[in-house]
């Protein structure tokens, strides 16, 4: 029992003075401001539009929207968030940080950024140009263009990731296992990871797209 506070049967929260709940007058403003002295009314009042104007003043970040609108899960998400940010443990972070020999890719002689590993590398053009027949990677500076252009749709973010997500762990295969995976097994993985993540579809119609998508190159 904390000292000078009497013993009393009523729950706590009847005993409390403070109001919780807003009254709303006929205007629907809070009738408790009226309670308020002009001093505390002018304080608590500016509040409102000054959070609005913080916000206001944020960019918008395009490929912040088309990464988190997909029907992959939420690691994935953030690895494509970690790549939109080039901040993938690729051998370039230890090398700029003095903490590797080299930056090297396993693959090929160039160094291995994230734009390098997802999108300019030998091993991962030939799986996005295995899904996507058109695909150049010389048409996209960065990794950030190429989602910008190619993630049009919730279903187009869905596939991409699912392709970024197999060429991340195709090399962490290589760099871990000293495994070169073949392009049949990290197209496999793909598909099979695009039929599992429909299931996570926000309608009917996207996971049937998906599927119908997948069947396309392997009707199993
Ligand atoms: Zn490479």
């Amino acid at each position: 029992m904390w000292p000078g506070c009497p013993a009393s049967d009523r729950p706590l929260r009847a005993r409390s003075t403070v109001d919780r709940k807003p009254v709303r007058n006929r205007a629907g403003d809070d009738a408790r401001m009226a309670l308020l002295s002009d001093v505390a009314r002018r304080r608590v009042r500016p509040v409102r539009p000054a959070v609005g104007r913080f916000f206001s003043n944020l960019q918008m970040d395009d490929i912040a929207t088309k990464v988190w609108r997909s029907a992959a899960p939420l690691k994935c998400k953030i690895f494509c968030w970690l790549a939109r940010k080039k901040r993938l443990p690729t051998n370039e972070r230890p090398f700029r940080h003095h903490l590797a020999s080299s930056a090297t890719c396993l693959s090929c002689p160039r160094d291995e950024d994230t734009d390098h590993l997802l999108l300019h590398c030998p091993r991962a053009s030939e799986v996005w140009r295995f899904f996507h027949r058109d695909f150049d990677d010389h048409d996209y500076a960065t990794f950030p263009d190429f989602w910008l252009l190619r993630c049009r749709t919730y279903e187009e973010t869905t596939i991409n990731t699912a392709i970024a997500w197999s060429i991340w762990k195709r090399r962490n295969t290589l760099t871990f296992n000293g495994v070169i995976e073949d392009l049949t097994t990290v197209v496999q993985r793909c598909l099979e990871d695009i039929r599992l993540w429909a299931f996570r579809c926000t309608t009917p119609a996207s996971s049937h797209l998906l599927n119908s998508w997948c069947n396309g190159y392997d009707p199993s």
